[in-house]
């Protein structure tokens, strides 16, 4: 399998191309670049994120809960006031840490982190986070979503091309390794892969409201 370094580099080189891609295409705005290309390095590491204990792991479990306790904040001191913003994010900041923590437990390597379903999870949660909470344009919420997914699906690509054996023999031959078909996947752990799924049904309600 391809290592972190190798993941993050070609998270961002591919990162990098779609950016343009999208400009040209889309007229995606640029100045949002610079969250795009975050979302693509992390779409591009989170697979891995599951080895315990792993530097990605905690770095993941930390920010997450940060960012997303701030995000609360914000809720709460718009519609409410400071204190109460400040105690919504305290919360929330101990409640994903269990959270995650609590998902983790379920799972083994190449467990549901490293699966279809919590690509598609992460990418549409993504748009819907942008465009509800932060009131970005829906052209900018579907690049946050989509360059995740960019680093995601590259992330999986790459650990299957890495599972394959590109030699010579009277011809080229291509030899499968015993990891070939993990990376891919629909399914893994019972208990995570429902939760995700449902979880998807409604992500997928909040974002066929957009537009
Ligand atoms: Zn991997």
């Amino acid at each position: 399998m391809a290592g972190f370094d190798t993941h993050f580099t070609t998270a961002t080189v591919t990162g990098i191309g779609s950016i343009g891609a999208g400009y040209l295409l889309f007229h995606l705005p640029l100045e949002y670049s610079y969250l795009y290309l975050g979302m693509a390095m992390v779409g591009g590491i989170l697979p891995d994120v599951d080895e315990p204990n792993s530097i990605p792991f905690r770095t993941f479990k930390y920010i997450g809960a940060g960012l997303g306790s701030i995000a609360l904040l914000q809720l709460g001191v718009k519609h409410w006031s400071v204190g109460i913003g400040i105690g919504i994010g305290l919360g929330a900041y101990f409640l994903l840490l269990f959270l995650i923590g609590f998902f983790q437990s379920f799972t083994r390597h190449r467990g549901i982190f490293h699966s279809i379903p919590m690509g598609v999870f992460g990418g549409i949660g993504l748009v819907d986070i942008g465009y509800y909470l932060f009131h970005f344009p829906v052209l900018v919420s579907y690049g946050i979503g989509g360059f995740f997914l960019v680093g995601f699906f590259t992330h999986l690509l790459l650990d299957e091309l890495y599972s394959l054996k590109i030699g010579w023999d009277k011809g080229i031959s291509i030899k499968k390794r015993r990891s070939f078909g993990t990376a891919f996947k629909f399914k893994s752990e019972l208990y995570p892969t429902i939760f995700l799924y449902s979880a998807i049904g409604g992500e997928l309600f909040l974002f066929m409201a957009i537009g």
